[in-house]
C-alpha cells in the first residue's frame, strides 16, 4: 500500500489545503494529513481543533486519515511506512523553502520522496494567515474555507 503524508500547520484548513488533499487522495492508496505540533508558531487553533476541522472537511475521502506529529517529519514518515510527502506549491517563494526541506529530508531518509502539486489557479493567493486576517477584520471568508466548517472558523476568529 502506497502511503503519503500531507504535513502542515492547517491553522485553519483552507480550500487550498483541501484541493491538495483531494488530489493526493486520488494518487495514493492512503493519505495521512498530519498536523504539525509546533509551539513557536503561536497558532490560533489548538492541534485538537485543527484535527477536528480537518476530519469534518475530509469526511468524504475514505482513504484520508487525520493525525498530528512532533519532531522530525522523516521519523514520523518512517513510523507510518510512508513512501512520499505531498506538498502544495503556490509561488516561487514557496519553492525555495520547500526545495531546501526536501533536500534535507532526502539526506536524512533517502527512501522518502517529496511530491509537489501545483496549486489550482483559484487558490494560489490563499493561505491560513490570509483567512485569519480577513475574518478578524469582519470580511467574508466563504470563498476561502470549506463550507462545512465555515461557521466554526468565523465564530472562533471573531471572538478572540
Ligand atoms: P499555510 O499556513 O501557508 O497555509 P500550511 O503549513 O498549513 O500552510 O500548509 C500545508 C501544505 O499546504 C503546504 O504544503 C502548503 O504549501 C500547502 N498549501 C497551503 N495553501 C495552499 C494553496 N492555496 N494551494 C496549494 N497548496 C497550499
Amino acid at each position: 500500500m502506497k502511503i503519503a503524508i500531507c504535513p502542515g500547520s492547517f491553522d485553519p484548513v483552507t480550500l487550498g489545503h483541501l484541493d491538495i488533499i483531494e488530489r493526493a487522495s486520488g494518487l495514493f492508496d492512503k493519505v495521512i494529513v498530519a498536523v504539525l505540533c509546533n509551539m513557536d508558531k503561536n497558532p490560533n487553533f489548538t492541534v485538537e481543533e485543527r484535527m477536528e476541522l480537518l476530519r469534518e472537511t475530509t469526511a468524504h475521502l475514505s482513504n484520508v486519515e487525520i493525525d498530528s506529529f512532533g519532531g522530525l517529519l522523516v521519523d514520523y514518515a518512517k513510523s507510518k511506512g510512508a513512501v512520499a510527502v505531498v506538498k502544495g506549491l503556490r509561488a516561487v517563494s514557496d519553492f525555495e523553502y520547500e526545495f531546501q526541506m526536501s533536500m534535507i529530508n532526502k539526506k536524512l531518509y533517502g527512501e522518502l520522496e517529496t511530491v509537489y502539486l501545483n496549486t489550482s489557479q483559484d487558490y494560489m493567493y490563499l493561505s491560513s494567515s490570509v483567512v485569519k486576517q480577513i475574518a478578524s477584520l469582519g470580511g467574508d471568508i466563504s470563498n476561502f474555507v470549506p463550507e462545512a466548517i465555515h461557521a466554526k472558523i468565523v465564530d472562533r476568529l471573531t471572538n478572540m
